[in-house]
């Protein structure tokens, strides 16, 4: 007998019938013998909707009480779960918020850390042979304050909780059959890859496939824990999401996908005075709060003067430009909005040369400009015009034969 943990997306649990579905899907898994932990999100919508509400009253976002407002869309869908559960079988599911089964975070919020998970709660459920129903999404600080994880935060409570417990494999339940080339909505000819290593959905993940919180692979790599990325929609088999040495062959294709990510922002800083602590100064700053830099590019200094450029994400751009404007001085700070990072993303083409180039080419073929490029040994990234970011993706699709 195995335990897995199932966890169910925002779309999963986005209606009644939807929620219905995911309870015969657990009790029939537990009907097959094996021992069954769910971890749900809030219906589809419901955060962005409290979201909204929030910024109605205050714009600034990340705070004790913003995360828990954001973390009760989590607690219905949850209760629900749960309920649905109980009419199919009576006794058989329990819910639970994430305080209630011992889920410890540090306290950043809205990109609070787990740091420990006491077991015993759900482990005596388990053994009770209840299904426990657990809200995805949240912890609890040392101070008892309610912390979320970030969005789409769902994945790593159910990644942490199949590793706390010794999941045979943590599922992910979503709305599209599986991890892709690269998005089907934006690029029809997208095709669904049965296996894949933490590297390369680590790098897509964290480029803007929205199918996984990135953190969540972080953590199933670091554990060894396999994903299961599947649909809630029907049983066909999704995407295995397993550490490299499981995968022979997979190095001989170069491109495994493309990623995309929109609504991101460049910062350039001119006039930057060329000395050193210059960067540490404005990165610690942006770090100190809590704000992810991405792509950094530094140009050559004349006149002892240096143009620093870097991009954050849309949610960032106000916090890090109140940061910023700190600096003072006669560094000069220039905003640019509706940008998109395209990238692609490969374990094999760090033994193949010229894919750089394969790429600009594509790009300039199709008259899209470039504005800052980043690479890693699994990916290059570009980013460019948020306009053009589906012709871009498109484009490189083709281009390298992922269709
Ligand atoms: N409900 C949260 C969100 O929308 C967490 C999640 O769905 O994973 O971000
Ligand atoms: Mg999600």
């Amino acid at each position: 007998m195995s335990l897995i943990v199932k966890k169910f997306g925002g779309t999963s649990v986005g209606s009644i019938e939807r929620i219905q579905n995911v309870a015969r899907l657990a009790l029939k898994a537990q009907k097959k013998g094996d021992k069954v932990v769910v971890v749900v999100s809030a219906m589809a919508g419901e955060t962005n909707r409290l979201v909204g509400l929030a910024k109605k009253v205050n714009p600034i976002p990340d705070s004790r009480d913003y995360d828990l407002l954001l973390a009760s869309g989590e607690q219905a869908a949850v209760g629900l779960v749960s309920l649905a559960l109980n009419t199919l079988k009576p006794f058989s599911g329990r819910g639970f918020l994430g305080y209630q089964v011992g889920i410890y975070t540090d306290s950043v919020y809205s990109k609070a850390r787990i740091y420990k998970i006491n077991t015993q709660v759900l482990k005596k459920e388990i053994a009770k042979g209840v299904i426990p129903v657990i809200a995805g999404f949240q912890g609890m600080d040392l101070e008892n304050n309610i912390t979320t994880l970030g969005r789409g935060g769902s994945d790593t409570s159910a990644v942490a909780i199949a590793i706390a417990l010794g999941a045979q494999v943590c599922e992910i339940y979503t709305d599209v059959d599986g991890v892709f080339t690269s998005d089907p909505r934006v690029c029809p000819e997208a095709r669904k890859i049965s296996h894949i290593s933490y590297e390369e959905m680590m790098e897509l993940a964290g480029l803007g496939a929205k199918v996984l919180q990135i953190r969540s692979v972080e953590l199933a790599a670091k554990f060894n824990m396999p994903i299961h990325v599947r649909s809630s929609f029907h049983t066909g088999e999704g995407t295995m999401v397993v550490s490299k040495k499981l995968l022979g062959g997979l190095e001989k294709v170069v491109v495994s996908g493309i990623a995309s990510d929109s609504a991101q922002v460049k910062f350039s800083l001119q006039n930057v005075p060329d000395r050193p602590g210059m960067a540490a100064g404005i990165f610690g700053a942006l770090a100190k709060a809590a704000i992810d830099v991405d792509i950094i590019v530094q140009d050559i200094p004349t006149a002892g003067k240096l143009s620093l450029s870097f991009t954050v994400s849309g949610t960032d751009q106000l916090k890090a430009a109140r940061v910023l404007k700190k600096i003072g001085g006669a560094v000069r700070i220039v905003q640019e909005k509706d940008l998109a990072k395209v990238s692609i993303v490969g374990v094999g083409m760090q033994h193949h040369p010229g894919v750089a180039a394969k790429m600009f080419e594509l790009l300039a073929r199709a008259q899209i400009n470039i504005k800052l490029i980043t690479t890693s040994e699994i990916k290059i990234s570009c980013l460019i015009d948020g306009a053009l970011e589906k012709k871009a993706v498109r484009v490189l699709h083709r281009g390298f034969g992922l269709g």
